[in-house]
């Protein structure tokens, strides 16, 4: 098919790093690669296509644009490389790869779809686990075949001994799956001396809908893509570069909340083994769980009360719903032992999926309250501006401590924020008392408008930094709440089933919420539950108006969560874990009262085993919140040492099992000593 007399020139470097170029983030694989394949057609003798025009399209050359890549990395990447030339056409490749690189449009020189698939799905097979495939192909519009179509166009490019002139023309078959290309190309060299160059190819035009489908078909999925404008005569096609990996293999299908998944596969700890206060990760590497995962696990893990009876419940009856008049035993038994535990007036449950769920549910179940009275107006729930109480829609609405809701506008109507007593906003010349009952003023002042249904809280602000509500604040909430006929719900989400050394916060100050919501605690984080509790005085407006509550999922009530939650709370009673939280609580604060020897720590609070480390920078009136990069560093060493915790926007939280032991918690000291040790750079006194 290609014509071409005598031997070819070397081909020229700025040509090729060109396309180098454009391959440059599949090059960037080089840096993780083991092993890696440039895949080229056949190299036939006297074939000459692509020289001229195309810059690079045999593997050889592809290669040698790796090799000089590869020399500028360090030389433990160098070692670990191994570069290999593969043949596309005859498939012929025995090992596996960590990148395989198929350039310059080699995929058109495979002439059908079968032939593309077959291609592709041998490709794939030799493609390592998270392993890269890169290649490109041109993309013509129905415009571009229009008007490449018989036309005959020219180009030039420089040469290393002289330069190229090509005129080429484009015929297209009548149904434009295919475009034969034919070149004239002359070598023009200084002296005037030229030499010529005859070819013809047909090439398949690849549609990108077509490719994506094939990619599909052979297991593979795009992780990138990127294009660049292809100038042809009076035309601009298009050359499209993509990058894939096999799709069970996509680096890391796993999409964890919130944070952005970049580089989460190299920094992630896999756990896979706990019991008690500690935990495994793959490698074998053990961690004391001084966060109990997000704030969960009350009882600690692997207790064979919960497993063994999540067991038999599942063996007796596996699932079980709610809906459709149906109920089961260990929902209603759970049900009548919350409100056994919980403060008065709470006498009802619902039961949840998650915290975020029954936050969900109290704004509904607030807003059916007055509207059953005939008080569609009193629809607003106010909550503090440093809150967390979830991800859903109405959950995220109330939660102020979330980035850029905006992002999910529109948001729910009908939610506001009212100032939170947090101790880092209290003005100069005022106590915190006094700062909290101005907040509370700041309350009542919005209240006043005779439009807010609800008043949701933490009584302790988790997320904000562990800051536990003054007294005095509590009782006049109440009181506002009391006097203005609104709903006091209490988020006792995190706080729950001993946390904060009594069943539930609301106790430590007397506190009678109208709503009171749980999960996390409620059966040790073993399977997924939350509820709402709420007053007989809600009950009976529902009951008054024969009026369900808009509000379901398969799984509320589900029968192995409740059993779980029955043992849960089981373990908490009989070992008395709560009074343990109190005074192991007690201990555990009294010993971070230590760290403030290192110059980032702040503050340290807390109730019960709830604990905050408050870390800022800076000096005097420089003091600033520690920055997110210094809090990621003192995470990181503490965990490399053996702790996991949980951070907050300026410091780390403290959630263990409440089972944890005192010896345990000096191992946690002693990592955090040398964690902030370590990682006080030039921050610390001299005396420390
Ligand atoms: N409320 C509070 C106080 C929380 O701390 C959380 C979670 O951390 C939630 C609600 C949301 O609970 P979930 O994560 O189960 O949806």
């Amino acid at each position: 098919m290609c014509t071409g007399p005598g031997e070819l020139p070397a081909i020229d470097d700025e040509v090729l790093l060109s396309d180098g170029a454009l391959l440059e983030p599949a090059l960037q694989d080089l840096t993780h690669a083991g092993r890696v394949a440039s895949l080229g057609r056949q190299r036939r003798p006297g074939d000459v296509w692509g020289h001229a025009v195309v810059g690079l399209d045999t593997s050889a050359e592809m290669l040698d644009i790796l090799r000089r890549r590869l020399q500028t990395l360090p030389a433990a990447v160098q070692e670990r490389v191994r570069l290999c030339q593969g043949d596309a056409t005859s498939c012929v490749l025995e090992e596996k790869f960590d990148l395989m690189i198929l350039p310059a449009f080699s995929i058109s020189l495979f002439h059908n779809r079968q032939q593309r698939l077959q291609l592709l799905q041998w490709v794939s097979s030799h493609l390592r686990d998270g392993g890269t495939f890169a290649f490109d192909f041109i993309h013509y519009s129905a415009d571009n075949c229009q008007a490449l179509d018989g036309q005959v166009n020219a180009a030039e490019f420089p040469a290393p001994d002289g330069r190229v002139a090509s005129s080429y023309g484009a015929r297209f078959s009548t149904d434009r799956q295919s475009v034969t290309w034919n070149f004239y190309t002359q070598l023009i060299r200084p002296d005037g001396e030229r030499r010529h160059y005859l070819s013809a190819s047909q090439l398949a035009c690849i549609h990108a809908d077509e490719m994506a489908e094939l990619l599909t078909a052979a297991g593979l999925e795009v992780t990138a893509r990127q294009r660049a404008a292809l100038p042809m005569g009076n035309t601009t096609a298009e050359r499209c570069f993509w990058r894939c990996t096999r799709r069970e293999r996509a680096a890391y299908s796993l999409w964890h909340p919130y944070l952005p998944m970049n580089h989460m596969e190299e920094t992630v700890t896999v756990l896979v083994r706990g019991e008690g206060s500690r935990v495994w990760d793959r490698e074998g590497k053990e961690y004391i769980d001084a966060s109990g995962g997000l704030w969960s696990t009350q009882c600690g893990q692997g207790r064979t009360e919960i497993i063994d009876a999540v067991a038999e419940q599942m063996r007796r009856l596996s699932y079980g719903t709610l809906f459709a008049g149906r109920s089961n035993e260990p929902a209603m038994e759970l049900a009548r032992t919350l409100v056994e535990l919980a403060p008065a007036p709470l006498s009802r449950v619902y039961l949840t999926g998650s915290g975020s769920e029954s936050v969900e549910l109290a704004i509904k179940l607030s807003r059916l309250y007055f509207w059953l009275q005939g008080q569609p107006e009193r629809h607003r729930v106010l909550f503090l501006d440093q809150s967390y109480h979830g991800s859903f829609f109405g959950s995220m609405g109330v939660t102020a401590l979330f980035d850029r809701k905006e992002r999910f506008a529109p948001l729910l109507p009908g939610l506001d924020a009212v100032p939170a007593p947090h101790p880092a906003h209290v003005p100069p010349g005022m106590s915190f008392d006094e700062y909290a009952l101005q907040c509370a003023a700041e309350l009542e002042r919005r209240i006043e408008s005779g439009t807010v249904a609800a008043f949701l809280m933490e009584p302790v602000l988790g997320s904000a930094g562990v800051v536990v509500l003054p007294a005095v604040y509590l009782a006049r909430v109440q009181q506002i709440c009391r006097q203005h006929g609104v709903l006091l719900v209490l988020d006792e989400v995190a706080t729950g089933f001993g946390r904060t050394g009594r069943w539930f916060a609301a106790e430590h100050q007397g506190l009678r919420p109208d709503l009171m919501l749980l999960s996390k605690g409620i059966n040790s984080g073993y399977l997924p539950l939350g509820a709402v509790l709420f007053s007989a005085e809600i009950a009976r407006v529902l009951l008054d108006n024969q009026s369900g509550i808009g509000h379901g999922s398969s799984h509320n009530g589900n029968p192995a969560c409740c059993a779980a939650a029955l043992a849960a709370i089981g373990v908490i009673r009989r070992e008395g874990l709560v009074a343990r939280a109190a005074e192991t609580g007690q201990y555990f604060r009294e010993r971070l009262q230590e760290l403030h020897q290192y110059p980032h720590v702040a503050a340290v609070r807390g109730l019960g085993l709830m604990l905050g480390l408050e870390l800022a920078e800076g000096e005097g009136s420089h003091r600033r919140p520690v920055s997110p990069a210094r809090l990621g560093g003192i995470y990181l060493a503490a965990r490399n040492r053996g702790v996991l915790t949980y951070p907050f926007p300026s410091g780390l939280s403290f959630f263990p099992a409440l089972t944890i032991s005192r010896d345990e918690i000096d191992v946690i000291m002693d990592v955090l000593h040398r964690s902030l040790a370590e990682t006080s750079g030039g921050w610390q006194h001299a005396t420390a």
